[in-house]
């Protein structure tokens, strides 16, 4: 049963940015505006991210690991209204059957703050504890702390050695998680983000004066270093489509300037960056079609810079994709993948760049 569930495990986390994104998600869920991530060996060996959101409930740690019962989602109707991924309730308990997972938590009101350790998928006895009789006695220790919630993924696949050799080159790992963060960041503007590796804060932006709040624009200004007044142009759309659903949609598209300012440096740089409520995901469809009317329309070499923050009804993203697919399925997809090409067309033919 355990193995079962290690292997299932391990394809919901298949490198350390796919635990990063399911903790970053938690984190912005709980309504954090400030989120630190510490890195240990690219965040194979330590990946610990802290945040400043509500919490969890001292009551809900010992299952929080349990596979679905901490899930959001207490009752099948609610499957129509969670407005973001977090649905499942199957992430932490995931991590927890190929990592070392340690929780520390102080809820909201709460004077103390509360550790937990976990292990496939249950909640471990106290070190001290875990010889003795006491097996019954709680295993949630109060601590010291200050209100929020740090995760600390420990030793990841340290129970899959075979695909532990396969991470080789931690400094591949660490520009993945840098590039994760980037994207979460300019879709969160209003949290500060920090990542540390051995305790060294690593360049998350350009500007060393980071995280300035305000909006995406700035976000991505300061981590591409462009002129985004000169470079990107904003495309909004909100809408219904249809006759059934709405569709709202906030991104930025690079026009001729951008290629010119580009050649320099960011080649390594996500150029597609696509959320879909909320969460960073891919969907080749929809990147092939902007990308041909792109080409069409700017006949420059050089990667354009895409960022799209879209936003559907939650009944119509489908629930039942593994969370290990980046690649996202959505209902009337030809219909909403159309309506953002036709916008951008009109975006470009209004002569904006
Ligand atoms: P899901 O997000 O799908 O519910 P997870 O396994 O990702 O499942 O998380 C389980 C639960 O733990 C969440 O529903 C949430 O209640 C709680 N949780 C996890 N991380 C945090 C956090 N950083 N702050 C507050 N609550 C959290
Ligand atoms: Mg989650």
């Amino acid at each position: 049963e355990n193995t079962i569930r290690q292997i299932a495990a391990g394809e919901v986390v298949q490198r350390p940015t796919s635990a990063l994104k399911e903790l970053l998600e938690n984190s912005l869920d709980a309504g954090s505006t400030q989120i630190k991530i510490h890195l240990k060996k690219g965040g194979m060996k330590l990946l610990r991210v802290i945040d400043n959101g509500c919490g969890i409930k001292v009551e809900d740690l010992p299952i929080l690991c349990e596979r679905f019962t901490t899930s959001k989602l207490r009752s099948f109707s609610d499957l129509q209204s969670v407005s973001t991924f977090g649905f499942r309730g199957e992430a932490l308990s995931s991590i927890s059957f190929v990592s070392h997972l340690t929780v520390i938590t102080q809820p909201r009101g709460s004077q103390l703050a509360y550790r937990a350790h976990f292990k496939d998928g249950k909640l471990l006895k106290p070190r001290s504890q875990q010889n003795g009789q006491s097996q019954e006695e709680a295993s949630v220790v109060p601590i010291a702390g200050i209100p929020g919630t740090q995760i600390e993924i420990g030793d990841l696949f340290y129970n899959q050695p075979s695909r532990l050799r396969s991470f080789k080159k931690t400094s591949e790992e660490t520009n993945r998680i840098l590039n994760v963060v980037r994207c979460y960041s300019i879709n969160n503007p209003q949290v500060a983000f920090v990542v540390t590796q051995n305790e060294k804060a690593l360049p998350l932006f350009k500007n060393k004066k980071t995280n300035q709040f305000g909006n995406s624009l700035k976000r991505i200004a300061e981590i591409y270093s462009l002129d985004v007044k000169k470079c990107l142009f904003k495309l909004q759309i909100n809408t219904l489509i249809n006759n059934s659903f709405r569709l709202k949609l906030e991104g930025y598209i690079s026009n001729l300037n951008y290629c010119k300012e580009e050649k320099e440096a960011h080649s390594k740089m996500p150029h597609f960056i696509l959320f879909i409520n909320k969460r960073l995901v891919q969907n080749y469809q929809m990147k092939t079609q902007i990308m041909k009317v792109y080409k069409e329309r700017v006949k420059t070499k050089g990667k354009p810079f895409m960022f799209f923050n879209l936003i559907l009804p939650p009944e119509c993203v489908d629930v039942n994709v593994h969370p290990t697919k980046k690649e996202v399925k959505f209902l009337h997809e030809a219909f909403v993948i159309d309506t953002i090409v036709k916008n951008i067309q009109k975006l470009f033919s209004n002569g904006l760049e």
